[in-house]
């Protein structure tokens, strides 16, 4: 038999049976790890993306056999554990995605092996903490708490000690709790919106646990940015975190029950005549891509795919139809814009740079790497270190592009290009970026 190496048809991703007898099977899952990783033996085109590819053909490569089979199966789980589920080796690198024959889909592989390893021991309380985002941060956001928690962050003795007994490094980038910020952006007198070819005009925009508790300004940002654009912009003030974090922790009845708290806000707002937006790429990605794969049956599921957009995505979509206000102040002068691993496997195009680049006086320089940061990778005593190390040529291009301002799409990816460089500077979000160029 011929083996094709790619396929002529588009690679697709396939529904996750997560609710499928087998899915769980400690030996159907360790079969078709073994099944997975022989192929990526073979083919190894993926080795410089994330930890989980050398830590796999180390296995290999000093086992007995040098093949997978000399590997021990109760290793294959430190394999996983350096997954974070970026997507990245799917939706850039393999060829063997469905439909072709072999069938790899090495992050929903991945996925399987967290869920399976979920059920079948319970995670650790520090794993529990910082992957329920929605409790965990308006509980350090409230009034006396916050300012307990960003002084705490700051004092040696206490970050030594949250290493030693809760497994955060003490070196960690850890995000500021801000109070919950209900005013509204500054509003325009707006005229009625006018729909373009893909959008209505109205934006919801889901604040997301980050921009809700840390980094409220960049939502504020957004808004600004689409009113000033003829958007009708709201904020969507009751729906709570995206489980994306609960996602890479395998804790796939989490997702569920994250996604049945918000779908109603969500489609409340669609019949409101409103298209949805993050600022976070993360969360978009899971309301376009991971939830509807693990509900392909939902119909409300499907209807919040098709309205969620990404920021940038919306003002290129509102450009061509020549509904995009272009009336820029500021020059930006020289950008260092980080391109986040979540937005680039939206295959929706570089439109942050796109639409920077309009700005006049302005020259992107675009980086697609991976900033380290990936979730509460870069913040666990025993990733810390390689979330550094992956960092490391995000941070040297930002360095050597000599920049005025630097950013990325993740405004977490943007705190850790900031902790990587350390010389006192901040990363700023293309959103916030676009607001200073309208002078706004
Ligand atoms: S999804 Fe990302 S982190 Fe996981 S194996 Fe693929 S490239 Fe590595
Ligand atoms: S995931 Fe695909 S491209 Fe990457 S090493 Fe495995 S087979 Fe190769």
């Amino acid at each position: 038999m011929t083996i094709k190496e790619g396929s002529l048809e588009a690679p697709r991703r396939e529904p996750i049976d997560w609710q499928d007898a087998d899915f769980h099977d400690r030996d159907a899952v360790d079969a078709e790890l073994a099944r997975v990783f022989d192929v990526c033996h073979g083919c190894r085109r993926c080795v410089n993306l994330c930890e989980a590819f050398p830590t796999l053909f180390d296995l290999i490569d000093e086992s007995d056999t040098m093949e997978v089979d000399g590997v021990d199966r109760g290793d294959y789980g430190k394999v996983v554990e350096q997954c974070y589920l970026c997507d990245l080796c799917a939706e850039t690198k393999c060829p063997y995605l469905p439909p072709h024959e072999w069938r790899i889909d090495f992050p929903h592989l991945m996925l399987r092996a967290k869920a399976t390893r979920f059920k079948e021991q319970r995670p650790r309380w520090r794993d529990r903490l910082i992957t329920s985002t929605g409790l965990t941060f308006s509980t350090l956001s409230a009034p006396g708490v916050r300012q307990l928690a960003n002084g705490a962050a700051k004092l040696s003795v206490i970050r030594g000690l949250g290493e030693r007994l809760a497994g955060i490094h003490r070196d960690a980038p850890l995000p500021t709790f801000h109070g919950r910020r209900r005013r509204a952006a500054a509003r325009q007198p707006l005229d009625e919106p006018v729909a373009g070819e893909r959008t209505s005009g109205r934006v919801a925009v889901y604040a997301t646990c980050y921009g809700e508790h840390n980094d409220p300004q960049v939502v504020e940002d957004l808004l600004c940015v689409l009113r000033h654009n003829g958007i009708d912009a709201k904020r969507l003030d009751d729906a709570t975190c995206c489980a994306m974090p609960k996602l890479e922790l395998g804790d796939l009845d989490g997702v569920a029950a994250n996604k049945d708290a918000n779908l109603p806000v969500f489609l409340a707002a669609i019949d409101d005549g409103y298209d949805l937006m993050s600022i976070i790429p993360s969360c978009v990605l899971m309301y376009r891509q991971e939830i509807p794969l693990l509900f392909p049956d939902d119909e409300d599921v499907a209807r919040v795919k098709t309205a969620f957009f990404d920021p940038f995505e919306y003002l290129v979509a509102r450009r061509r139809d020549g509904l995009a206000n272009l009336d820029f102040k500021h020059p930006l002068g020289k950008v260092a814009y980080h391109a986040a691993c979540h937005q680039r496997v939206q295959a929706i195009g570089q439109r942050t740079r796109e639409f920077l680049a309009l700005v006049p006086d302005t020259e992107v320089t675009m980086i697609e790497r991976c900033s380290g940061h990936d979730g509460t990778y870069a913040v666990k005593a025993e990733t810390y270190d390689k979330a550094m190390k992956i960092a490391r040529p995000v941070v040297r291009m930002v360095r050597d592009a000599d920049a005025d301002t630097y950013g990325s799409d993740c405004p977490m990816a943007g705190r850790m290009i900031e902790h990587g460089l350390d010389d006192g500077t901040a990363a700023t979000h293309p959103i916030s970026m676009l607001r200073r160029a309208y002078g706004i």
